[in-house]
């Protein structure tokens, strides 16, 4: 069929059949997984919610202010992918690029309806549309999404990200397809660097497989094969090429075309198998036991120098994240002084100080704190908003949704150390358990004499 590769079928074929119906399968059904985090809260497992500006991740919940984490998460991603570059070649690209993925799905619909008489823009609209829709899932209730697109209630927007999505499925998916990896994606351009002569790449073993010629005969003992006549096992079958989505000639030699997805290996395999000759002509393996004319392959070595100091970074900036994550603070307060006027000195004598306190809470069921400061700070609080104008040493705040904003008045009594400036420490307990969930740290002014 023009413009659609050949099917191969073998070892990486499968690989690859595999690990695209699981990633295909984690992009439209994660979103549909439940959570229970509390009534107040979105009960989808991983949502991106934009309009809070947080993230949900089963039982984390992430902020803006936790971009560190997310840093820390995309430094050790990136690692892992120069390892496995360094490792063995473009894997990510064969096999895991959603470019890859969808452009194999794509095909493998061509082929489906080849003789079925179904029209394949008619599947492939579909699911580009439905790629669409599983995308926009990752940034709502996925299934109130479904509801409300099929019963034509969504709002405009969502129906407009749908389409756009789905419209640029259908652009790299299914008219851009290869070209993508040939001339859009800087990643082939990055890879170079990342490889050396031990890594694992697909090769062509030109001293087993030259001259080639439809006739095979046994291989030239000067090119190192066995001993016997002038040609060598490659019957140029063209099947390697066949099979490539990226129409390249690996028996050219390694190109930046080549993708890594192994399907020549598979094709040229079946045609070794079929003419009695050792599978292997075209293999993953090491351009230096290429050269080396072997006809054992080479294993990935993964604790080469290389591929380790990428693994290395990979595990410091995981495991950081990790650390990060597990230790995340059960809210976030924040006490900002309003400096007009600096202080007020009050008629007993006192040093009164005003702030605007914040407080999220990032743990479900948090209703009722306690404020107080430190050991050994003397000072007595009272919200802006409460009755009680002589104030005391802790006062109990309420969240609503999950939320407080509020003026905190703080005093220091006549006599207490209140000159110039002093660093001031209120503690945000639980009020149910009296469990410290945070310290915020901030200063108190007070008359330089
Ligand atoms: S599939 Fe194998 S035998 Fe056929 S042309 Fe390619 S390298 Fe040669
Ligand atoms: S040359 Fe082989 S491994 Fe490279 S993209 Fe083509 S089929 Fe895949």
């Amino acid at each position: 069929m023009k413009g659609v590769p050949a099917t191969a079928s073998g070892r990486y074929r499968r690989i690859k059949t595999g690990l695209a119906s699981l990633l295909l399968g984690w992009f439209f059904l994660v979103p549909f997984l439940r959570w229970d985090r509390g009534p107040d809260l979105p009960g989808q497992a991983i949502l991106f919610d934009l309009p809070g500006r947080r993230l949900f991740l089963f039982g984390w919940e992430f902020w803006p202010q936790d971009l560190p984490i997310a840093v820390g998460l995309l430094v050790g991603a990136a690692s892992l992918l120069f390892y496995a570059t360094a490792l063995a070649g473009r894997v990510w690209c064969g096999f895991a690029c959603p470019q890859t993925v969808w452009t194999d799905l794509f095909f493998a619909v061509d082929r489906f309806c080849e003789h079925r008489r179904i029209p394949p823009v008619l599947v492939k609209i579909t699911i580009a549309l439905l790629t669409g829709f599983g995308f926009a899932c990752w940034f709502t209730d996925a299934p109130t999404l479904a509801g409300r697109l099929l019963g034509g209630s969504a709002a405009p927007g969502s129906y407009g990200a749908v389409l756009i999505i789905g419209g640029l499925t259908w652009l790299l998916g299914v008219y851009a397809k290869q070209r993508v990896c040939l001339h859009m994606c800087p990643w082939p351009r990055f890879q170079a660097a990342l490889l050396d002569r031990d890594s694992q790449v697909v090769t062509y073993q030109a001293w087993r497989g030259e001259s080639r010629g439809r006739k095979r005969i046994p291989l030239r003992e000067d090119l190192g094969g066995e001993p016997g006549g002038t040609r060598g096992d490659c019957i140029d079958c063209t099947r390697c090429v066949a099979v490539c989505p990226t129409l390249i000639d690996i028996r050219d030699g390694l190109q930046m075309g080549c993708i890594g997805c192994g399907l020549c290996v598979d094709a040229c395999d079946t045609v070794m198998e079929k003419i009695g000759r050792p599978k292997g002509l075209i293999r993953f393996d090491s351009e230096t036991n290429a050269n080396a004319k072997s006809w054992t392959k080479t294993l990935p070595r993964p604790l080469a120098a290389k591929p380790m100091l990428f693994l290395s970074v990979a595990l410091l900036a995981l495991g950081a994240a990790l650390f990060a994550m597990l230790t995340l603070s059960p809210l976030r307060a924040d006490l900002d002084p309003q400096r007009n006027p600096l202080f007020v000195r009050l008629s007993d004598g006192g040093i009164r100080n005003d702030f605007l306190l914040h407080i999220q809470a990032r743990e479900p069921g948090l209703s009722t704190l306690r404020l107080r400061l430190a050991e050994g700070e003397a000072g007595l609080l009272r919200l802006a908003s409460s009755g009680d104008h002589a104030g005391s040493e802790t006062v109990e705040v309420t969240l609503d949704q999950r939320e407080l904003r509020e003026r905190l008045l703080i005093t220091r009594p006549a006599g207490a150390d209140a000159k110039g400036r002093s660093p001031l420490h209120l503690l945000v307990q639980d009020a149910r358990d009296g469990r410290l969930l945070g310290t915020v740290e901030t200063q108190f002014w007070g008359p330089e004499s």
